[in-house]
């Protein structure tokens, strides 16, 4: 069971988008970003022009795309979701950049992902709303220079120091989203059971909160599935009784941490002795690729004081052995 991934499953799609904030005064959390936001898009409503291109980074499930979503709606503008894997060859992007209305939000999750000869088209239409697309091959090419509608562009990526400097210089707007606080996720946790008519109760959403991985998308799959509990098992309320329950049943780790969070744990325990171990290393002996494992597992681990990264490679803390219900090594302890 894989409760606890932050990346999104296709049962989550329909359910997030019914919980899923609307405006920024709903988006819980992210103060500095919001407060930032809500100033950058205000300003330009006022002067009647889209504002900056806004580049969103931070791990899976915290809500880059429901924001891109919001400043589309408070801009009272269209929106387009692509991504940078979706976008292959120049020509791909060239479509969506010619179809764009004025004003529109141009939404590029993993924009770190984009193809190179994509990315360069892009600089242009960031730049100067408008694009070359090149028109046959060899010495008979010709470039065709097509205008673009000012749009604001929103890039979302897992970690902001993949992007190429290039890229980065040409986001007006950079905001970092971080892991929410327990009772960030609570409040998360009571909107949705409110919006979905579910009971849930205060000790019910805390005990949900601390094993949600600091991330909303999670914390909202939980709720279902502890309610899917308690109406088979209980009286259909998420109470603590039902949360510790279910949460056992789907074997959602006590501090959150999911398959993969586990299985890096314990090869760096039982594989390489507490590390330190390089990132490819630790990579192969968990089957994933190091991007996954930097990108998606370590931000998590690391705030959780669970995992710590040396100039020599990665280690683990005391209290990871003592999660896998291990005796750290002395040179660990306390
Ligand atoms: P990302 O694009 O970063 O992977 P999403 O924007 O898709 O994440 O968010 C995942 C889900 O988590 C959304 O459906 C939304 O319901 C919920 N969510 C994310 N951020 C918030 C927030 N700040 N407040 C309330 N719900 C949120």
């Amino acid at each position: 069971s894989d409760e606890t991934s932050p990346v999104a499953a296709p049962e989550d799609r329909d359910a997030e988008a019914t919980v899923r904030p609307k405006r920024l005064a709903e988006f819980v959390g992210q103060e500095r970003v919001r407060e930032q936001l809500e100033v950058l898009l205000h300003s330009a409503l006022r002067r009647g022009t889209p504002p900056d291109h806004i580049l969103l980074s931070g791990s899976p499930g915290l809500g880059k795309t429901t924001l891109s979503m919001i400043v589309a709606a408070e801009l009272g503008s269209g929106l387009r979701l692509t991504s940078g894997p979706a976008i292959e060859r120049a020509g791909d992007l060239a479509a969506v950049l010619t179809s764009l209305g004025t004003g529109d939000v141009l939404f590029i999750d993993e924009i770190h992902r984009i193809a190179r000869p994509a990315e360069e088209l892009l600089y242009s239409a960031m730049e100067d709303f408008r694009v070359d697309v090149v028109v046959g091959k060899g010495p008979g090419a010709t470039a065709i220079p097509l205008d673009v509608e000012p749009f604001t562009l929103v890039g979302a990526t897992t970690r902001a120091g993949l992007l190429t400097g290039p890229m980065r210089d040409r986001f007006g707007f950079v905001g970092h989203l971080d892991f929410y606080e327990p009772a960030e996720l609570e409040r998360v946790l009571r909107r949705s059971a409110q919006i979905l008519n579910i009971e849930i109760t205060p000790d019910g959403a805390t005990e949900i909160a601390g094993r949600s991985r600091g991330t909303p998308r999670i914390a909202n799959r939980l709720l279902r599935r502890v309610r899917d509990y308690a109406e088979v098992r209980g009286a259909g309320i998420v109470d603590l009784t039902a949360a510790r329950a279910a949460l056992k049943v789907y074997d959602v780790d006590p501090l959150g941490l999911d398959r993969l969070d586990r299985a890096v744990l314990r090869a760096l325990v039982e594989n390489f002795g507490g590390g330190p171990v390089g990132l490819s290393t630790l990579a192969i002996a968990v089957g994933e690729q190091p991007d996954t494992v930097a990108e998606v597992c370590e931000p998590f681990l690391l705030r959780a004081g669970l995992l710590a990264r040396t100039p020599r490679g990665r280690v683990a803390t005391g209290n990871a052995w003592r999660h896998l219900g291990r005796t750290p090594p002395s040179s660990l302890a306390p």
